[in-house]
């Protein structure tokens, strides 16, 4: 089987790996075709394409946008996007911009129950680029607060629990006109992960095929089985195309390793079906 994986994370954003690492990494567990989508930023794809090229791995530069729809949170994948785009790039600064004020906002929130440093703590554990609710995660397990990632984001960090703030993120039509305007292709990340029932959960794939959108992860790290066939089918009624990514953030802070992601369902047309990387990785 062809391991494509487009949806991965570095150091640049919230990953464990450095770019050059994280690519290496994939080298040795086989990955064919990978994509770098780090949360609202760019800045590891050189890198990584120049390790991929050593490794003799396809790259796909990518990133992964975050969204404000209906006062809901949501991910946007951008793939073979060209990462000097000047629109792209400003409207990404913007997004990490806002997150520094965030993030003073999700410290104040968690200082009122008495966890303190929460800034400076979750600041230790991040870029000089960007700071997440990843970053805030890994001080509250450093702090005995939590035992690990999937205990803090059950705990904290999210809506009804101490942590959380309200934030507002890139508008869809932005994200999907900064993928296209870079000539890129814009992909619906884990919608298995958004609270939406079957009514909004049309709603967001309909305005977002009427945006331009072409694809959706159906195979995510973060998708249980039953949701590759239920993406699947939602993916064929909608005429979009299906991706597949690990969602990969580092040893012990992924749902699925790097290289052992589920097989993309018989049914779906992979986003990848025309892609010469691809092609040439077969
Ligand atoms: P942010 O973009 O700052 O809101 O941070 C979101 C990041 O937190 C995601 O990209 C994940 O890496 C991580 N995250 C969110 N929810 C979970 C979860 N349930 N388990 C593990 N990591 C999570
Ligand atoms: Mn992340
Ligand atoms: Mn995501
Ligand atoms: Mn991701």
């Amino acid at each position: 089987m062809l391991k494509v994986d487009l949806h991965s994370h570095s150091t640049v954003s919230d990953g464990l790996l450095a770019p050059r690492q994280l690519v290496r990494y994939a080298a040795e567990q086989g990955v064919h075709v990978l994509a770098l989508t780090d949360h609202d930023d760019l800045a590891g794809l050189a890198e990584a394409r120049d390790e991929a090229a050593l490794q003799g791995i396809q790259f796909v530069t990518g990133t992964e946008i975050s969204v404000t729809w209906r006062r809901r949170t949501i991910h946007i994948v951008g793939l073979r996007v060209d990462a000097d785009n000047a629109a792209l790039v400003a409207g990404l600064e913007r997004l990490r911009e806002s997150r520094f004020d965030r993030a003073r906002r999700i410290a104040a929130e968690l200082e009122k129950i008495g966890i303190h440093g929460a800034f400076e703590g979750a600041t230790a554990h991040a870029s000089e680029r960007i700071i997440s609710r990843s970053h805030f995660a890994r001080f509250l397990i450093d702090e005995g607060h939590a035992k690990d990632m999937r205990s803090v984001f059950k705990n904290y960090l999210v809506k009804g629990k101490p942590g959380y703030v309200e934030h507002v993120w890139a508008e869809l039509h932005e994200a999907l006109e900064w993928i296209h305007g870079a000539g890129g292709i814009a992909v619906i990340a884990h919608p298995g992960r958004y609270d939406l029932g079957p009514t909004l959960m049309n709603e967001l794939f309909t305005e977002f095929k009427d945006l331009g959108g072409r694809a959706v992860e159906v195979v995510s790290g973060s998708h249980s089985p039953d949701e590759f066939g239920r993406f699947a089918d939602l993916a064929r009624r909608f005429g979009l195309l299906a991706s597949r990514g690990s969602d990969y953030h580092g040893p012990g802070h992924s749902y699925v390793d790097m290289g052992r992601l589920a097989a993309m369902p018989a049914s779906c047309t992979p986003v990848w079906h025309d892609w010469r990387e691809v092609l040439e990785a077969a």
